[in-house]
């Protein structure tokens, strides 16, 4: 087996708590490589951030973006790649495995975040990108001056729906539920808006169309009625799921397929910390995020002190080891 390159610290995923996990290990000048299939991860699909603090409103993909820089500006090294495994080695070391390399490591810091939960319908694997997407600001082309269908009733539909809303003649947003669960605030907005429509208490059952997405087969709950809702896209926003199955054999998680960690970001394994999303802390947010993956990323500090016999401080004001 070739040698392979290593590191002191590998995160695993680029959004808020991974890009912050970056910045806070390279200025303790550890060696730092930042493995991520985006930049940003969901904070960087919304346009508008409007609880970050220091900012009345800040478009996400920015703000990921000044994340990533001020990480770099220390040393982290960014790749995008999908991390496929981990393995352990000998001494608490990691082998870190992509389709593309592989390098060892002495701390593993997970920061994989949710992955869009899907509606496994009928229809909806076939037009996955053929008029089926699942990020409203990254598509505009495909809805400006057509008609939008949104699925979906909490917040990440309604921002979804206010962002299509922008640009597209119609959106309709089909939700499951008899009210919409979305923050007020958002709801407040989409009712002010003259091309969005919201039918309730309504199931989505299939997608239909030739080439391309030609409509939505939906059923009324209550009546059972069914019928064809025409339209030229659809925007699956049904909220988030944590994908920790590849993992699994590695750390603990709990029913919901979340990182079981310690208030100091520690997982079952020994060097191995985890943050954000994809970990039990109870709210998913950027600011939360941003603050575990700083918070993992100083204890995996002190961890890898501690292995040498070594004390560190509690503080990031230097940049000193
Ligand atoms: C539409 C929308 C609007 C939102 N609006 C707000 C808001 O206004 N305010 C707010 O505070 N929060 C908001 N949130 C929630 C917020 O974005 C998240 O809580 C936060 O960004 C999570 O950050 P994270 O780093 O923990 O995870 P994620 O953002 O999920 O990042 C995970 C990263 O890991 C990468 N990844 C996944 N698997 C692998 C792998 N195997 N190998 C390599 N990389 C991998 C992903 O590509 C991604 O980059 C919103 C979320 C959405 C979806």
């Amino acid at each position: 087996m070739p040698n392979l390159e290593k590191y002191e610290i590998v995160v695993v995923g680029g959004g808020a708590s991974g890009l912050v996990a970056g910045l806070f290990t390279s200025r303790r000048m550890l060696k730092t490589l930042i493995i991520s299939q985006d930049v940003g991860g969901q904070a960087a699909t919304t346009p508008d951030i409007e609880n970050y603090p220091g900012y009345d409103k800040v478009d996400g993909l920015d703000l990921m973006h000044k994340f990533k820089n001020q990480a770099e500006k220390f040393g982290a090294i960014f790749r995008l790649e999908t991390v496929q495994s981990i393995e352990p080695l000998p001494e608490n070391h990691y082998r870190v495995n992509t389709n593309t390399f592989s390098v060892e490591t002495e701390v593993v810091i997970l920061a994989f975040g949710l992955s869009h939960r899907h509606l496994d319908i009928p229809g909806e694997q076939e037009y996955v990108g053929k008029g089926v997407f699942y990020c409203a600001i990254c598509d505009p082309k495909y809805y400006e001056g057509k008609n939008a269908v949104v699925v979906g009733g909490g917040s990440s539909a309604a921002q979804a729906a206010l962002s299509i809303s922008e640009l597209a003649k119609q959106v309709t947003v089909v939700n499951l539920n008899p009210a919409l669960s979305a923050e007020n605030i958002l709801i407040q907005r989409l009712n002010e808006k003259s091309n969005v429509k919201v039918i309730s208490n309504m199931q989505t059952k299939a997608i239909q169309g030739k080439d391309w997405v030609e409509g939505i087969l939906v059923a009324d709950k209550g009546t059972k009625q069914e019928q064809i809702l025409p339209c030229d896209c659809v925007f699956v926003e049904v909220g988030y799921m944590a994908k920790a199955g590849w993992i699994k054999d590695l750390v603990k998680t709990d029913q919901r397929n979340q990182i079981i960690i310690s208030p100091n970001c520690e997982t079952s394994r020994p060097g191995i910390f985890a943050a954000g999303d994809i970990t039990t802390i109870s709210f998913k947010q950027v600011v939360i995020s941003a603050g575990e993956g700083a918070k993992a990323a100083l204890e995996a500090h002190q961890y890898l002190l501690a292995k040498q016999g070594k004390r560190a401080g509690k503080i990031d004001w230097g940049t000193k080891k």
